[in-house]
């Protein structure tokens, strides 16, 4: 059970980052993780006076407060448009509404889980996340830090012209997934990101240039095969090492058919 002796509603970030410098304090998002941990905690501070929970559009950029909730994402349209519709994919099947309604994106990134659609997603998006010590890093690089006593501020997703697409597998529609995968095309650039391996997410890129001259059947089942030999996987409850090896070639081969359609329909 957890066990919360005070709480605290910040006024500032410097208030927030004083207080969880002390180990037995801790910041709460939508609490949804946190209250199924045992653990006793001495004061949850609370970041939602904050102005947090907004998405902006800043012209060139997209910023997305650590308060923001996964239904916010799911539903708003400046990311849906971009995204054309993958981040709405990357997050419905978590769940359910209720649940999509509480849970935060700061509390599902920071926590760089090794089952999560949304570290795949916005690796995929190649964003940035704000830290109130660490600054500015790419999700490349803080995917690969080491946790530490920081805040995320906010998530900003830089507005290039992208395609992409997001998929799953799951063994039942709101489960953990089985694999996760998220491909874009940026730049004449293919990002192809794997998670729930169970490991989290990795970035995988197209090393041997399979996908530059085109996208026909041939390119991406080489691209497919290629990927499913160089990534790192595991097993666990819901699926073998072989299962997910499988899966990785299905799932790249779909989300590439897919990539390719919306390009030829002018999406
Ligand atoms: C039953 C269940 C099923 C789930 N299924 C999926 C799934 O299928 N796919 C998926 O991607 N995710 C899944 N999740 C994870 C979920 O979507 C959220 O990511 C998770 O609940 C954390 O979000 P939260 O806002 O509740 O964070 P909290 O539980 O409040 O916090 C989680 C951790 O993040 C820290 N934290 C929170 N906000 C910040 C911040 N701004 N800065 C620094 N640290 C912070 C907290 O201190 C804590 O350590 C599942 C979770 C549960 C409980």
């Amino acid at each position: 059970m957890l066990d919360i002796k005070n709480y605290v509603r910040v006024q500032s970030l410097q208030e927030a980052y004083d207080l969880c410098q002390n180990r037995r304090n801790v910041i709460i998002g939508g609490m949804l993780w946190l209250k199924m941990q045992n653990r006793s905690v001495d004061t949850a501070i609370d970041l939602c006076d904050l102005g947090l929970n907004q998405i902006e559009d800043k012209g060139d950029e997209i910023h997305i407060g650590a308060m923001v909730t996964l239904r916010q994402l799911e539903l708003d349209p400046l990311l849906n448009e971009y995204t054309h519709h993958a981040l709405k994919e990357s997050v419905k099947h978590i769940v359910g509404v209720q649940f999509r309604n509480l849970a935060t994106i700061g509390g599902s990134l920071f926590g760089r889980y090794g089952f999560s659609d949304v570290l795949t997603m916005f690796l995929a998006l190649d964003a940035y996340v704000e830290l109130y010590h660490g600054g500015i890093v790419s999700i490349r690089e803080f995917v690969e830090m080491r946790p530490s006593l920081d805040i995320l501020v906010r998530i900003i997703v830089k507005k290039t012209p992208m395609q992409v697409v997001y998929l799953s597998q799951r063994n039942t529609q709101t489960d953990f997934p089985v694999l996760t995968c998220a491909i874009s095309k940026m730049n004449q650039d293919y990002y192809c990101v794997i998670g729930a391996r169970p490991l989290k997410a990795t970035l995988l890129l197209d090393e041997k240039h399979l996908l530059d001259s085109s996208l026909s059947d041939e390119s991406i089942l080489a691209f497919a095969d290629d990927i499913a030999q160089r990534v790192t996987l595991g097993s666990n409850l819901r699926g073998s090492a072989d299962y997910r090896r499988h899966l990785t070639k299905v799932l790249i081969k779909r989300a590439l058919w897919q990539l390719r359609e919306e390009h030829n329909h002018g999406n």
